[in-house]
């Protein structure tokens, strides 16, 4: 039996389950979204870091993302578990010139948020859940896709041994860098391999961070150090990531506590004073991806699927979500129009809104990691200079924080 649906999204990562609450906030009640994710989903309760999209990972959120999220109702739920950022510190180790960059400047309540994935997870899971009108199912095996014909797509899915047969007015593929959906389609991508790892690991430092994100670019690649909210066992907590060469990243990630503490130390310096405890580490493969189509008649690609980016700029969730926003209003529009939801020029008008911020965005967090690990002592200079001129230039400075932050200039 074939199951007729309106919009199914494959992927209920940070990306699927967002797209789900935004299209379920924007769209007409009558308009049914389901959402198939491959882990099993936890019935109620806090997520734990073993599934693989929420793991202890902590996001940078702009302030797009939090106007974004405060229009769906969604913020007031996760704000008391995200820690502001009133400014950024951006360095180069060993080099002369910095820059710092603060709220205050542009008049806003924070340059940005953080929130830990599991936590973020936690509250997007919970609203999904919550949802009339959102239908969820974990352990949803995709086993078969086939492109649209004039009534939709169709998705064969295996979920705990029961086959299911659907067929959707839009299909969005959210199923990450490595999608498998994507590749069903014969839709190819562009892979940079950038030959370097990220290290992801929460430390304890001697003193409060104050709500201050240090950027800071070594030889060996750029170390970024997030504030966190206090937790009552560990009170000035920040999440660390740290980009390296695959080799010096497996030797962090197995080296002993001592030592890593002392590495991390050394290449970071005390302006929190001691590190004074370390948590889990984790190691990521760097990568960025492209796909060379986001949208086909009845299809849309989102999120890792779409663009995976190098986290030096912490930018990957957020332009999703600004995707995800456009999307749902774009859909919301063709509805209104008495359009269908999978109809090819609808989808085309999302990706020529969302072209010119994609390029942006994809473009900067490329050339940035490049630029502050390339040895050449040019270019060593060209940076030291960037950042005095970043730091007496206001206007310049300016453009670059509202572009960071997803704002219009
Ligand atoms: C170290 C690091 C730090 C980062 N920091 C930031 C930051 O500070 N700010 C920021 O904006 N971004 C950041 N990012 C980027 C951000 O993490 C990603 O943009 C985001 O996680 C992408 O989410 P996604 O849902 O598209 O993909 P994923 O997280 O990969 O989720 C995909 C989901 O699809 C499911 N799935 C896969 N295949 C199937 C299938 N066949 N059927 C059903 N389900 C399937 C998976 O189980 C998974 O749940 C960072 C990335 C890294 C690596």
């Amino acid at each position: 039996m074939i199951e007729e649906r309106d919009i199914i999204i494959v992927g209920g990562g940070m990306v699927g389950m967002s797209v789900a609450i935004l299209l379920r906030t924007q769209l007409s009640e009558t308009t049914g979204v389901t959402l198939l994710e491959g882990n099993d989903l936890p019935v109620s309760g806090d997520l734990q870091d073993t599934y693989p999209a929420f793991d202890s990972r902590a996001t940078a959120l702009s302030f797009s993302s939090r106007r974004i999220f405060e229009d769906i109702g969604l913020w007031e739920v996760f704000e008391k578990k995200t820690s502001p950022i009133s400014s950024i510190h951006v360095s180069s180790k060993d080099k002369f010139g910095s820059t710092l960059l603060t709220s205050s400047d542009y008049g806003w309540p924070a340059l940005g948020y953080v929130a830990e994935n599991l936590a973020l997870g936690t509250a997007l899971l919970s609203s999904t859940s919550d949802q009339a009108g959102i239908e969820l199912f974990g352990s949803a095996i995709v086993l078969s896709v086939k492109a649209s014909d004039a009534y939709g797509t169709s998705i064969k899915i295996n979920q705990n041994g029961v086959h299911r047969h659907f067929k959707a007015k839009l299909l969005i593929v959210a199923d990450g860098a490595k999608s498998k959906l994507r590749e069903s389609f014969f839709i190819d991508s562009t892979i940079k391999n950038y030959g370097q790892d990220a290290i992801v690991v929460n430390v304890g430092f001697e003193q409060p961070h104050m709500n201050c994100a240090f950027e800071r670019f070594t030889d060996s690649g750029p170390l970024a150090v997030l504030p966190l909210v206090e937790a009552s066992s560990q009170p000035n907590r920040c999440g660390v990531v740290w980009s390296v060469n695959p080799e010096r990243g497996k030797e962090l990630e197995t080296t002993s506590l001592d030592g890593f503490k002392e590495l991390l130390q050394k290449e970071f310096g005390y302006r929190l004073g001691r590190i004074s405890h370390i948590g889990r580490r984790s190691r990521f493969p760097l990568s960025q991806l492209k796909a060379r189509e986001q949208v086909r008649n009845g299809i849309v690609i989102m999120g890792n699927a779409a663009h995976a980016l190098h986290p030096v700029a912490g930018q990957g969730f957020n332009l999703a979500l600004r995707d995800a926003n456009e999307l749902a209003k774009i859909l919301s529009c063709a509805e209104i129009k008495g359009k269908r939801l999978g109809d090819l020029g609808v989808l085309e008008s999302y990706r020529l809104a969302r072209q010119r911020d994609q390029e942006i965005i994809v473009t900067a967090s490329d050339v940035l990691p490049r630029l502050f690990t390339n040895r050449n002592r040019f270019l060593g200079l060209a940076r030291s200079i960037a950042l005095t001129a970043l730091d007496i230039l206001p206007p310049l400075k300016t453009k670059l924080v509202r572009r960071a932050a997803g704002m219009p200039f």
